[in-house]
């Protein structure tokens, strides 16, 4: 009995409450660290983007890596092949879960470094595609990357190349976990004295700032 319920929970999707394209956090300044951030915390209820294809589609579209027609595109190819949208997913957190691992010990651990360098090759070299220069609505540049062939596997190419760009440029000293234990979150820290500790000053950094004056009041 139990099983049968489990086995209906899981065929369950989308999640209603993922889809909707404002409830991401982009806050990260870096796209493989958004990437990271698709697995959250929001007032103690764990999220995550990448809890079915669809879910992925939209996160996928609201960092602006995937326009409107190529996302429409690739949901009527998942509609026609949806083993091979869930095996995407299913790899996508793969990925997330390597690239958490070079966020949090990359800079520290040269192993780390390494099994990264292998997953961003992995996932650049089994997908062929077209590189493009596209200006996106806001009048801002940004590269996309068109697959041929796997339509699927082109999806996160522009996740781990941002991922190689870090470590082109000697990023990973800057990359930071959220000071509050409690929240998974990384972020890119570019501030100029480099002491950016909060993902967000509305909510993590604000209830730091009120703990601070919950316990000064307490020392007066
Ligand atoms: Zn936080």
């Amino acid at each position: 009995m139990l099983q049968s319920f489990a086995s209906q929970v899981e065929s369950y999707s989308p999640t209603p409450r993922l889809v909707r394209s404002d409830v991401f956090a982009f806050i990260a300044e870096r796209t493989w660290l958004d990437f990271i951030n698709t697995e959250d915390i929001r007032r103690g209820v764990r999220m995550d983007a990448l809890n079915d294809f669809e879910s992925m589609v939209t996160w996928l579209e609201a960092a602006s890596l995937l326009d409107a027609e190529r996302a429409g595109g690739i949901r009527r190819r998942a509609q026609q092949q949806p083993t091979g949208a869930t095996a995407s997913v299913v790899d996508a957190r793969r990925i997330r879960t390597s690239l958490r691992e070079l966020a949090e010990k990359g800079a520290c651990v040269p192993q780390v470094r390494a099994d990264a360098q292998n997953e961003i090759n992995r996932v650049l070299g089994r997908s062929a595609g077209t590189r493009r220069l596209e200006q996106r609505n806001d009048g801002t540049f940004g590269r996309t990357f068109v697959p041929s062939g796997d339509a699927f596997a082109g999806l996160l190419i522009p996740i781990v190349e941002s991922a190689a760009d870090s470590l082109i440029l000697g990023e990973l000293l800057r990359v930071r976990s959220c000071s509050d234990h409690r929240c998974p979150r990384v972020f890119f820290d570019n501030t100029k004295n480099g002491r950016r500790r909060w993902c967000d000053m509305t909510t993590c950094g604000n209830r730091a700032k009120a703990a601070r004056h919950r316990q000064k009041g307490m020392v007066n």
